[in-house]
């Protein structure tokens, strides 16, 4: 029977990747190690679903999961700008070992296809905006280059060893079940959670860098697309083309507000060219930031 292979699906993203399967009565493995992912996030989905406990970065039963009929999404990673700088060696282990581990079992496996989830951030400071694929790779901090040399190891094995592959390079996602809490928090989570506790937001610098927001179910069709592609050894962006300030997502939320200082290596500005998700993945964002916060 085909399954699908989540890593990191009991994170943000991966919960709904899992959600949307489930919906669709696919038979669906999640492997995770719940260091950043919560089992709450994917408790309500059980038909059709295994949980396995377990680290991508050490070889383990989890390789055991990978059959010829299998398609994988990887999501699994530490994701996090400032921990990265001040912990490389665990940002180096879950998502350069821990990449080339699944890779390697779904290159044994003989897996149907692999969907790489890489980063924006691995244009650094870009000289281009809309930011299309071809633009110089350029990572600020550890998160970054951990996140493209994983993406590297996965373009050369569609290369070498022929394994059908793409790797889609998400820009800022947002929606239910994003993280809330802690100083690192992204920033919509972050800013409602704020919100409901009285407390200002917190925005960073002067409030005045803009990203491209992505809403996770358009993050999550996407990501269905890719898997029904046969496009392999590509890299695609994930974003929407359009981007806000950070100033401008705090007004739909509260005027309650403080500055705090800018962090190392962050880009003014985000925006993907999202001509390639267009054509190749017949893919383009349904949801807007101002139907999140004003769906009326
Ligand atoms: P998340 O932290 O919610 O999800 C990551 C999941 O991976 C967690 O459930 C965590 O427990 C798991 N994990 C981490 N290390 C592991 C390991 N060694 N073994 C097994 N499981 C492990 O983060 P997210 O925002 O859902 O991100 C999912 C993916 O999307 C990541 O690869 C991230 O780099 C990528 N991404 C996210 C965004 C964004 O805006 N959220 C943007 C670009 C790329």
């Amino acid at each position: 029977m085909i399954k699908y292979i989540i890593t990191g699906g009991a994170g943000f993203i991966g919960s709904h990747l899992v959600q949307a399967l489930v919906k669709k009565n696919k038979k669906v493995v999640v492997l995770d190690n719940l260091s950043t992912g919560r089992l709450d996030n994917i408790k309500k989905y059980r038909n059709n679903k295994k949980f396995l406990k377990c680290d991508i970065s050490k070889k383990g039963k989890w390789i055991n999961e990978f059959n010829s009929k299998c398609y994988v999404f990887h999501l699994a990673a530490l994701a996090d700008i400032v921990p990265s700088i001040q912990n490389p060696e665990a940002y180096f282990s879950s998502n350069v070992n821990g990449t080339f581990n699944v890779l390697q079992t779904a290159k044994s496996a003989g897996v149907k296809r692999f969907i790489y989830i890489a980063s924006s951030s691995c244009y650094g400071i870009p000289d281009q905006y809309p930011t299309p694929e071809t633009t110089e790779i350029s990572p600020q901090y550890p998160y970054a280059l951990t996140k493209r040399l994983g993406e590297e190891l996965v373009m050369h094995w569609a290369k070498v060893y022929k394994l059908p592959a793409l790797s889609l390079r998400f820009f800022n996602v947002y929606g239910p079940r994003q993280p809330l809490k802690g100083q690192y928090a992204p920033v919509i989570g972050l800013f409602e959670e704020q919100a409901k506790r009285g407390e200002p937001l917190t925005i960073v610098g002067d409030g005045e860098q803009r990203r491209d927001f992505t809403h996770v179910n358009d993050v999550v069709e996407a990501n269905m697309n890719a898997m029904m592609t046969n496009y392999s050894g590509m890299v695609v962006n994930v974003g929407t083309g359009v981007n806000h300030s950070v100033n401008e997502v705090a007004s739909y939320i509260s005027d309650n507000t403080v500055n705090i200082p800018e962090r190392p290596g962050e880009a003014r500005e985000t925006l993907a060219n999202i001509k390639r998700a267009n054509n190749l993945l017949d893919w383009e964002p349904k949801i807007t930031l101002e139907d999140y916060f004003d769906p009326n």
